[in-house]
């Protein structure tokens, strides 16, 4: 029982390279996109870049975890964005399957105004249902996230992403990716181990611990109940190095991977420096690190 540092990192040149990149710099578990996630163009990855990426996924030991495009929105009221959404989830959950990826973590979206009522519940939940359903042996998960409130968005309270779970039946292959920057900008006091255990207390009877699968391990920028989505290195922000450890300290993220979307010291995203002050409070935590195989393994495996 322990916790992975793991970070999300570029999958440029081709997926089976994020192993590499995300092992040097420490991570322990990783999160990619497989196409432009301000597009709409469909991934398209050759049976050779997928048997090459499970090559190497398998010699590294890591988890991996995808994140769908920032374009879905299943709360719209367009038919033809929601079936692009659809589409594009749809193509990211197969890929999934195929290549031995935990599931795809995305943002339900935006009401946009409209309202979330117990029929946009039920539309959202029949397009996630359609996708769960496309191939009942496909053992990846859909993983919904929860957000900063920003604009209308839905899931920024957990009983919205519960309503959802609810629709679908607590349909096994869903999970769920929590987010710190978002729930702190949401009014969840992480922060605090009072405000932390009341927020997961409301994760559980909404949603159910069980289904917590990830967290976005960021800090923020803005102060709390702000609904700016604003992510900023690990104790650089408003979470701050107390608030990460009141988080590594609970239970309730054992064997939950910490995956860092923070902009990183130099600019360039998630970056050594963040992992090691995960790795560092950790170590503090009494937790032990997981044994990870040494990169000239990955790199060689990725030779082929
Ligand atoms: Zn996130
Ligand atoms: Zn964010």
């Amino acid at each position: 029982m322990t916790v992975r540092i793991g970070a999300h990192v570029s999958s440029a040149g081709g997926p089976h390279l994020v192993f590499e990149r995300a092992r040097s710099i420490g991570a322990e578990a990783v999160q990619l996109f497989i196409s432009a996630p301000q597009q709409w163009k469909l991934p398209a990855l050759t049976d050779e870049q997928v048997d090459r990426f499970n090559r190497v996924r398998e010699a590294s030991g890591m988890p991996v975890f995808f994140h769908g495009v920032y374009l879905m929105n299943f709360g719209s009221q367009d038919p033809a964005i929601l079936e692009k959404s659809s589409a594009s989830l749809l193509a990211y959950h197969r890929y999934a399957g195929r290549m031995g990826v935990v599931g795809t973590i995305f943002h339900v979206g935006s009401h946009l105004g409209a309202g979330y009522d117990g029929a946009m519940v039920e539309r959202i939940a029949g397009m996630l249902r359609a996708i769960l359903e496309d191939d009942p042996a496909n053992p990846a998960l859909l993983i919904l996230e929860n957000n900063a409130g920003q604009g209308n968005c839905i899931g920024g309270r957990f009983g919205e992403l519960g309503a959802i779970f609810r629709a679908l039946g607590g349909h096994q292959r869903l999970g769920v990716c929590f987010d710190t920057c978002h729930a702190y900008a949401m009014g969840y006091d992480l922060a605090s181990p009072s405000g932390l255990e009341a927020a997961l207390d409301e994760f559980d009877r909404e949603i159910g611990l069980d289904r917590l699968v990830a967290v976005h391990a960021n800090d923020t920028k803005q102060p709390i109940g702000t609904f700016r989505d604003r992510h900023e290195n690990i104790g650089e922000g408003h979470l701050g190095l107390e608030g990460f450890r009141t988080l590594m300290r609970h239970p309730a993220f054992r064997d939950v991977p910490f995956l860092l979307e923070v902009p990183g010291f130099e600019g360039t995203g998630p970056d050594e420096k963040n992992v090691r002050r995960l790795k560092a409070l950790r170590r503090e935590a009494g937790l032990e690190a997981p044994r990870m195989p040494p990169l000239s393994r990955i790199q060689k495996a990725a030779l082929g």
